[in-house]
């Protein structure tokens, strides 16, 4: 989690400096810096520390790691607070807004004086921001969508990073003696794609050394609430943790309570009204004589309703407590079916790590084959590959193919979807790779006729085996582009063109109820992760969580054939 914080603060150093007019190459390690931080979310920089490390991770030198350690060692560091201290008051609020760079706010603190978003809000409101120097009209648009996202995605926290937050909880809960169960519940257990605060349950014979232990860890910011049996406190992230003791008689319960959805809960609730029984946290009794009839696991009380155990991510009231009663729940696809990622960026491009430790990264997580899909030429920012480069590679390639025994790594490439709909590569060149994910990178201000032309186009090529991130969105960022995505799943399933679960946190694209709208279609999907560094290979986990939520099962999912019948099932040509 100290990688978050930290890639925070070396960002805001950055913006800080920005409007200094300081030196933009060191502004640019300084977020280079940061970039990697988030990337690495999962591994511990302490250990790193420990084992002199640091400069290992990219973009970290000697002074960064040194200021990583200052940072480890008194959860401040110097130039950041200096920088704060001359820095005007709400600046750093105003920059938060998409739409406003360092320079902007800078005009905006100075000119106009505002200090807040509000402010802001009610500035652009009243077209006071246009005319300033150098703001034009299309800014002041830029800033009211800008202040319009920020207020919607603020409530509520990505997924990635309310999961790596709850287990680093839970790991510290676990040091407490007296801890037995503890699980996670709400819809971080259901996997939603953003969460609003964290629950988590536990039984304990010390209900009181648990809570003490929880209020005081060290990524507690402030503590919201502190009782007997439950307490909650807002972390360093801003996310609001909610940890609730309950008996080990009323577990399942809980957990299942607590779960959600409301939806979900609700039918539950009818069901049992029916039956003459009553179901809340503390398990489920006869209305009659009062006698509790389950309550310490979540099987126990599906099993009184006649259902099965319906996965957490499946529990949204869409048809799950309907299909289970008819005993027609899919077998929801999990991780050990992962065969192979089929979108991983290398060094040849915009990656951090060559071909062959990716390969070897990918056997030790019982892969089969990995595609290396880095940019194509016009992508020019993240170093796309010119034809040339790229057939110097799949030479490569096919060398370290030889000396690779137990994976095979398959040549591939993310290639751009131009403007109007045609490929950055000729078919001679994209017919010599084994695998080929089309993908729009700009011109995402199109009408929605004009992206879906071009993506139909795309998939309409032969060479073409699956469309990567199809609907464009980065949370936090930008909202998908308008896209007809009924008329893409209907061609995807006329070219046999697979298209792509994007595991990246900040992308799962498609996102859950398109999934299930493809699968409808007779669509059949990749899950890949769009890796730049090793360590992002793991997020593979979260597009498993999103095929989950979209009740894909393993036959829905091309990367989870063996090689040979992978290579079967895709696209012929
Ligand atoms: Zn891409
Ligand atoms: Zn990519």
């Amino acid at each position: 989690m100290k990688n978050l914080e930290l890639a925070k603060v070396l960002n805001q150093i950055a913006d800080l400096l920005e409007i200094k007019e300081e030196n933009p190459f060191r502004i640019r390690a300084y977020r280079k810096a940061a970039q990697n931080l988030e990337d690495i979310s999962s591994e511990d920089l302490e250990k790193l520390v420990r084992e002199d490390r640091l400069t290992e991770i990219p973009g970290i030198g000697h002074d960064l790691a040194l200021k990583t350690k200052e940072f480890l060692s008194t959860g401040k560091i110097k130039l950041h607070q200096d920088l704060l201290k001359k820095t005007p008051a709400g600046f750093l609020e105003l920059i938060a807004v998409p739409g406003v760079g360092p320079k902007t706010a800078k005009l905006l603190s100075e000119k106009l004086k505002i200090k807040d978003i509000n402010q802001l809000e009610r500035y652009a409101a009243a077209h006071k921001i246009a005319g300033l120097p150098g703001l034009k009209e299309k800014t002041e648009e830029n800033i009211v969508k800008g202040i319009e996202f920020l207020k919607r995605t603020r409530e509520r926290t990505p997924l990635a990073v309310a999961y790596y937050t709850a287990n680093h909880v839970v790991a510290q809960l676990k040091k407490i003696s007296g801890v037995n169960k503890i699980s996670p519940a709400g819809s971080l257990r259901r996997m939603k794609e953003t969460v609003r605060d964290i629950d988590i349950l536990v039984t304990s014979v010390h209900p009181k050394k648990v809570m003490d232990g929880f209020v005081n860890l060290s990524l507690v910011q402030e503590v919201l609430a502190h009782g007997v049996t439950k307490a909650s406190i807002r972390s360093s992230e801003g996310i609001q943790i909610d940890l609730r003791v309950v008996e080990p008689s009323s577990f399942g319960a809980a957990l299942a309570y607590f779960t959600g959805s409301k939806e979900h809960n609700i039918k539950l609730r009818k069901m049992a009204v029916k039956k003459g029984l009553k179901i809340n946290e503390y398990g489920v009794f006869r209305v009659k004589s009062g006698r509790k009839i389950a309550g310490k696991t979540e099987s126990g009380i599906y099993e009184i309703f006649g259902l099965p155990f319906i996965p957490p991510e499946m529990r949204e009231d869409l048809g799950e407590i309907e299909a289970g009663l008819k005993g027609k729940l899919p077998g929801l696809i999990e991780m050990g079916n992962i065969k192979g990622d089929l979108h991983v960026h290398s060094d040849y491009s915009d990656g951090a790590d060559s071909v062959e430790d990716i390969a070897r990264a990918c056997q030790k997580m019982g892969y089969q084959y990995v595609a290396i899909c880095d940019h194509s030429q016009s992508l020019s920012i993240a170093r796309g590959l010119s034809p040339k480069e790229l057939s110097k590679k799949i030479d490569r390639i096919k060398k370290l193919n030889k000396k690779l025994k137990k994976i095979r790594v398959l040549v591939g490439t993310e290639v751009d979807i131009l403007g109007d709909g045609s490929l950055d590569y000729k078919d001679e060149i994209l017919k010599q790779l084994d695998f080929v994910i089309a993908a729009i990178h700009t011109g995402f201000k199109q009408t929605e006729k004009q992206l879906t032309d071009r993506t139909v186009k795309a998939m309409k090529n032969r060479y073409v085996h699956a469309i990567a991130h199809p609907t464009g969105r980065l949370m936090e960022v930008r909202d998908a582009y308008k896209i007809d995505l009924e008329k893409i799943f209907k061609v995807a399933r006329d070219t046999n063109t697979a298209l792509e679960i994007n595991a990246f946190p900040a992308r799962l694209d498609l996102n859950d109820r398109a999934c299930q709208r493809a699968k409808e279609n007779g669509v059949r999907l990749v899950i890949s992760t769009d890796s730049h560094t090793i360590s992002q290979l793991n997020n593979m986990f979260f597009g498993v969580s999103v095929a989950k939520r979209g009740w894909l099962e393993k036959k829905d999912i091309l990367n989870t054939l063996p090689l040979e019948k992978f290579f079967k099932a895709i696209k012929h040509r």
